[in-house]
């Protein structure tokens, strides 16, 4: 299918559910980065995995890399001005968590870089990281950077007020992932998603693969194949294809969902 239908079916629909995926990742533009890699290992194996996407960030600023996501991201807002969308993200990252559209209408369920938790998961303990948080973890990613992790161990953003363990960063990777720094976006996201029943709906998923397929990829197949008036379109580099029930109200596109948005 070609871009302009795409285009126009969407602008079109009276409702766009929009999901992100890992393309939006950092670590898609640096899987050769030595540096980025040899991080996010010794992160994994020192138990500091809720590092991994403010690790992510911090190289992408480095390597200036994350201008072209950015760019995308504004270019995907400007598609869905005016318009009654969502916007569901597996990706962790900090350029989604900035989504330059409406952040009321954006929920981001694997977490990010951005909010704070308990380490043990102790309820009310969700706070932004702050320009201090900021400054302590760039600290460490400098050494890290460095391919070594810092003989102080984890950096310490403060403790839990309840329990006394430190805080931690606030996504999936974390060992206890406090889940109610998503929810509220997430409850504002099933009320919308029963609001498409029976209205024309254009299903736009851009770089979702196969990593927690329960958030966006299995999901969208479903509201694409029960909603009668429903469109899918699939962007991605490597897993493009549609199941057999989309074949006549779907299209899988095999490109990068940066690139392919960049081009708009
Ligand atoms: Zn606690």
């Amino acid at each position: 299918m070609e871009r302009e239908e795409i285009l126009g079916r969407l602008k079109q629909a009276e409702m766009v559910l929009v999901g992100l995926g890992r393309e939006f990742d950092p670590a898609g533009d640096m899987g050769g980065d030595a540096a980025f890699a040899a991080g996010r290992e010794l992160l994994q194996e020192s138990g500091a995995r809720w590092l991994l996407p403010a690790w992510g960030d911090y190289c992408a600023g480095q390597a200036r890399a994350g201008n072209k996501k950015g760019m995308a991201l504004e270019k995907l807002a400007g598609l869905l001005s005016g318009k009654n969308y969502f916007v569901v993200s597996v990706s962790t990252s900090g350029a989604v968590a900035s989504f330059p559209g409406d952040g009321n209408r954006l929920v981001m369920p694997c977490g990010n870089g951005k909010m704070k938790q308990c380490a043990g998961g102790c309820e009310g303990q969700l706070r932004p990281v702050t320009e201090e948080d900021s400054c302590i973890l760039d600290g460490f990613f400098r050494e890290l950077w460095l391919g070594h992790f810092p003989s102080g161990g984890a950096p310490e953003l403060r403790k839990c007020e309840v329990c006394g363990k430190p805080l931690i960063l606030n996504n999936v990777y974390a060992d206890v992932y406090d889940e109610s720094g998503y929810l509220p976006g997430w409850r504002r996201y099933t009320k919308w998603l029963q609001g498409t029943l029976n209205r024309e709906l254009f299903v736009l998923e851009l770089g979702v693969d196969l990593e927690f397929p329960s958030v966006v990829r299995w999901p969208f197949e479903k509201v694409a194949i029960y909603n009668r008036k429903a469109f899918l379109c699939r962007i991605n580099e490597k897993l493009y294809q549609l199941p057999e029930e989309l074949s006549s109200k779907g299209c899988g596109i095999s490109k990068n969902a940066i690139d392919w948005l960049s081009q708009l």
